[in-house]
């Protein structure tokens, strides 16, 4: 059996340490995950620069992974209630639910009060500290949606579907689109790129607007129509394109997956009298804009709508959209490094340009 290790957040700012860990023994309905590969999100790097109010230290980050079981105890089941067993590939929705407040009985679990996301709130004196997928392994709990995956299914291309790809669906969701409407999606990182591909299989005409190259060719591979490249275009230019592309009208919908107020403004401007703001981008606070209730909201008569996180549901739909587009989400993945380099894994997500996901393989 191998030895099990973590790259262990334990205070912020500071890089993670690479600490070997006893083999943790099992309680009745858990799971011990080996991990193959697991994302670096953006909000890792705002949790270790203490950014996200959500978490306690010590922690294992990354709540995006895919892994092969290694050991259970009691029976495990997946979520169409086939029986789990060691060997089988699995992935999982990094959020734990309830199952029993009002909003998990009403469909949206998301909401739940009690949601506890693997990789972010299982820190501090919460055993058990395998719960994260910056690691060799990872302790999964009763409670946790597992999907087992086909044969040949490749890990570091499914990554993404835990937190880009499934708050995508819930945002494409959320915002209704209809085909043939004109969406445009502010921001071109993982969840915006996520964003636009289930647009496209929506059937939506999209516009991206987002910044660095190697982003701006994948928009265009997921399926943007038009493309605007936020470093070399002004917002008024964006603004005076879009009235061109949508006729005068401006865009049925926007979905902003930055958690800019400048994105948020142009975002804001640029949807049609009758159309839809969605915000999913925003997930640290960033403070306040200004909203002139006439002029912006009521008399264009706008809807604005923050989407949070996901649900098993909206996983889901990002595992099947990914396993059955693997190749082409797959070219996401622009970094790999082993877990020992979490450290510079943290780095290039948060500073190389080149970087649209960052991949650990442990
Ligand atoms: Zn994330
Ligand atoms: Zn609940």
């Amino acid at each position: 059996l191998s030895n099990v290790r973590a790259a262990v957040l334990e205070a912020f700012g500071r890089p993670l340490a690479l600490r070997e860990l006893p083999r943790p023994a099992l309680g009745a309905g858990e799971a011990l995950v080996r991990i193959a590969a697991s994302g670096v999100c953006g909000s890792d790097v705002h949790m270790a620069g203490g950014a996200d109010p959500r978490v306690r230290l010590p922690l294992v980050l990354g709540h995006e992974s895919v892994g092969v079981i290694e050991e259970t105890a009691g029976q495990v089941r997946s979520r169409d209630g086939r029986e789990l067993r060691p060997g089988d590939a699995v992935a999982w929705d990094r959020g734990v639910y309830c199952g029993s407040c009002a909003h998990c009985a009403a469909g949206r679990e998301h909401l739940c009060p009690s949601r506890r996301t693997y990789g972010i709130h299982y820190g501090g004196s919460t055993p058990p500290q395998l719960a994260g997928g910056y690691a060799t392994h990872i302790v999964l709990g009763e409670g946790t949606r597992i999907f087992r995956l086909p044969e040949g299914a490749r890990p570091a291309e499914l990554v993404s579907c835990a937190c880009s790809g499934a708050t995508a669906a819930h945002s494409v969701e959320a915002a209704a689109v209809a085909a043939g409407e004109l969406a445009v999606v502010l921001g071109a990182g993982p969840l915006g790129l996520w964003t636009i591909a289930l647009l496209a299989e929506a059937g939506a005409r999209v516009v991206a607007i987002g910044r660095r190259e190697r982003r701006l060719e994948l928009a265009r591979e997921f399926g943007a129509a038009h493309v605007f490249d936020e470093a070399a275009t002004s917002a008024a230019e964006r603004r005076e394109a879009m009235l061109e592309i949508s006729g005068g009208l401006g865009a049925d919908v926007v979905i902003d997956t930055t958690s800019s107020l400048e994105a948020a403004r142009e975002g804001l401007a640029i949807a049609r009298r009758g159309g839809r703001y969605v915000n999913s981008g925003a997930a640290v606070p960033v403070g306040e804009m200004p909203l002139r209730l006439y002029e912006d909201l009521v008399q264009r008569d706008i809807s604005l709508r923050g989407v949070w996180v996901s649900g098993s549901a909206h996983f889901a739909k990002a595992l099947a959209f990914a396993l059955a587009r693997a190749a082409a989400l797959g070219k996401m993945v622009t970094h790999r490094f082993p877990l020992e380099r979490a450290n510079e894994a943290l780095e290039a997500a948060a500073r190389d340009r080149s970087a649209v996901k960052v991949v650990l393989e442990p």
